[in-house]
């Protein structure tokens, strides 16, 4: 694909996001020669930050872009830097932004990016539409001359009339196409390889759906908590944090219907069609029965000791918000009628590991009945992260008399590929978006659709006193109550076992 000559405008330049992940994968992009002849990168906020200070706190002096150097050559370094700009919007909006307009004319000028504009909004929330309207105060929405684009970072909306506020807000000066609402795990190549499992191979396919699909199981689990994010988290939750975006992503590639072709329409219409396909639960009985809401408490993991989620910083002590969250739920269309899907996520887990499960039925007629198998041990595992790959779990026989049936696995690891530099999450976002191929990023419709889903959850959660928040000890996989959302199915696979 193209990539027009082009400035990058990011606001939030002085913040954690701009040095660990956004200046580190420019530069893996520019290492790895994708970058347009002419580019530059215009940090932008309210730091009293020279462009050689900038250039200093995002590359000279950053911890996070020495792990990313293959070649290094100082001058290479160096001309990449070179590349980089800081604008001080100091407090003064009116004025600011007219300087900021200057600028950005100035620098385009000056290194010949033709007018193409990429703003990445990557500052609190509550800014993105201010941002685009003093950028459309400018003119800076315009594209008479250059193509103008808008990136925006997660959280998109709080719950769903806060996201429909957002698109309405960024609608009025931004049209929808030259909106990219990110969410990284788009970015991620097992996530993306989910679609071409499915839809470029035939012996998968015949086989996803209800006929012969058992349920599905999805867990994103992380070790850590909540890190230095505790204020933050605290007002958010597992399920705002976790679920409405990455999941409901996950969620959207397994279950949609092969879409005519790969563009960015022909794609994201089918995820939209999929996730207004979810089954709202309406009634409290039924979002009693089907969420399980918990927080980790106070442990021991390797003689280490481990804070409980009320006692983190940022954290209100009598603080009810989720770390943990595990949703049943069904998808009404054609295809999955009746299969259930479970889909948990959650902090202070025993290992890092999201991955997808296909539990298949088992046999219409079983001709081994003592031979150790189990119902439904067939099983394709998508592994998301890390040790990113494929798995499929089957019967084999045991040599010898009768016949003894032995799981075996039929496994592929992307790091096989060791070819093939595996394109951060970031880097491949960040590219998409400078080619103009939107079809990793959310649409308006997308993320509504999401957020349709799990608002009901929210505010029951919210407005019944009768919701518990149960307490797992930090390092197990959850409270045992979860084990009841899965009952009649066994247990929660094991992430850990292969
Ligand atoms: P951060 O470290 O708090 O940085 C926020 C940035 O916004 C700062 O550079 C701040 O700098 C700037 N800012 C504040 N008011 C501004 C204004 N009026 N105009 C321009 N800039 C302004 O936050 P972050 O962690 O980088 O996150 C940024 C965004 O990305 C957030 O929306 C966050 O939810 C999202 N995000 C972050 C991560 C992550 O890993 N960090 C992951 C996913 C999503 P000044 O004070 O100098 O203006």
């Amino acid at each position: 694909n193209k990539t027009d000559n082009q400035m990058l405008v990011i606001f939030g330049a002085s913040g954690d996001l701009t040095a660990r992940k956004l200046v580190p994968a420019l530069f893996n992009l520019y290492q790895g020669r994708h970058l347009p002849e002419n580019f530059t990168v215009l940090g932008v906020s309210r730091s009293d930050l020279t462009d050689d200070d900038f250039r200093k706190k995002v590359v000279g002096q950053s911890k996070y872009l020495e792990e990313n150097i293959k070649e290094s050559d100082a001058a290479f370094i160096d001309r990449f830097a070179e590349k980089l700009f800081y604008e001080d919007l100091g407090k003064e909006y009116d004025t600011s932004y007219e300087n900021l307009r200057k600028r950005i004319f100035d620098l385009d000028k000056a290194h010949g990016t033709g007018g193409n504009v990429i703003f990445y909004l990557s500052t609190p929330p509550s800014l993105y539409e201010i941002i685009a309207k003093n950028l459309a105060d400018q003119g800076l929405n315009e594209e008479k001359r250059g193509w103008k684009r808008l990136i925006v970072e997660k959280p998109f909306g709080y719950s769903l009339a806060s996201a429909k506020a957002l698109n309405e807000g960024l609608h009025r000066y931004f049209k929808e196409s030259q909106i990219y609402r990110i969410d990284h795990y788009l970015g991620k190549e097992t996530v993306q390889n989910l679609l071409v499992t499915r839809f470029a191979n035939s012996i998968f396919e015949p086989l996803w759906n209800r006929n012969y699909i058992h349920h599905v199981e999805i867990t994103n689990a992380e070790s850590g908590g909540v890190e230095k994010r505790g204020g933050y988290y605290d007002k958010s939750g597992a399920l705002r944090d976790m679920f409405q975006n990455h999941l409901l992503q996950i969620v959207s590639l397994v279950i949609m219907e092969p879409p005519i072709g790969a563009g960015p329409d022909e794609i994201r219409n089918e995820k939209v069609k999929a996730l207004k396909s979810l089954r709202i639960m309406r009634d409290d009985e039924t979002l009693h029965n089907n969420t399980i809401k918990a927080q980790y408490i106070a442990s021991v993991i390797n003689g280490e000791k481990i804070k409980g989620y009320r006692d983190e910083e940022g954290v209100d002590p009598e603080s009810n918000t989720e770390t943990y969250a595990a949703i049943k739920f069904f998808v009404d269309n054609w295809r999955w009628a009746d299969v259930p899907f479970y889909v948990r996520t959650a902090k202070r887990m025993p290992t890092k590991v999201t991955e997808v499960v296909i539990h298949f039925k088992s046999p219409h007629h079983q001709i081994f009945k003592d031979s150790g198998m189990n119902n439904k041990d067939n099983k394709l595992i998508i592994r998301i992260q890390p040790d990113e790959g494929i798995l499929i779990k089957f019967g084999v026989k045991v040599p010898g008399q009768g016949f003894k049936v032995e799981r075996a696995n039929l496994d592929f690891y992307y790091s096989s590929l060791v070819e093939n530099h595996v394109m951060e999450a970031y880097e491949r976002l960040l590219l998409d978006a400078m080619q103009g191929d939107a079809t990793l990023y959310a649409r308006a419709d997308e993320v509504e659709a999401a957020w349709e889903f799990v608002d009901p959850i929210l505010d029951y959660w919210k407005n019944n006193k009768d919701v518990k928040t149960y307490g797992y000890s930090a390092g197990v996989w959850g409270p045992t109550n979860a084990d009841e959302l899965i009952e009649g199915l066994g247990m929660w696979r094991n992430p850990s076992e292969n």
